[in-house]
């Protein structure tokens, strides 16, 4: 699958629409999802044209790689998560729901967050 520059967060590393920024540097955008899924619910995307986790691990660059991961890990301290812990979560195809064809991934935290999926472990077919 080719990236699409008119997904909605090209279009907010555009600043054609606006976002609650959190944490900002050369590789990475940090921003309150708009539909927040927890007390604390922040996306993390790299500036380059990634569809999903496939293509960033497959196609970025080591310096794009460390500076995502450094900047997921710097999100999560500037919102005060570290000392109560959070979840991270990236969405890949359909299975996982992925909606947003940027790569991004989300910070969960703000209060006890449960088992880790919340639909349990369903048989497949
Ligand atoms: P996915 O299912 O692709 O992993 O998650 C996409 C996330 O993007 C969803 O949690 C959704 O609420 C969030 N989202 C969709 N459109 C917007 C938007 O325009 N602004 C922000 N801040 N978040 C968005």
């Amino acid at each position: 699958m080719g990236y699409d520059d008119n997904n909605i967060f090209a279009k907010i590393l555009r600043g054609e629409i606006p976002c609650k920024k959190v944490y900002e540097d050369e590789h990475a955008l940090a921003f309150h999802d708009i539909n927040p899924q927890a007390p604390t619910h922040v996306l993390v995307i790299p500036k380059g044209k990634y569809v999903s986790m496939v293509d960033f691990a497959a196609q970025a660059t080591p310096a794009e790689q460390a500076g995502f991961l450094r900047a997921v890990g710097k999100t999560a301290s500037a919102l005060g998560l570290d000392a109560g812990g959070y979840r991270i979560l990236a969405n890949h195809g359909a299975n996982a729901h992925q909606e947003v064809p940027h790569f991004h991934v989300h910070i969960f935290g703000g209060k006890r967050l449960g088992p880790m999926l919340s639909g349990g472990a369903q048989p497949r077919g």
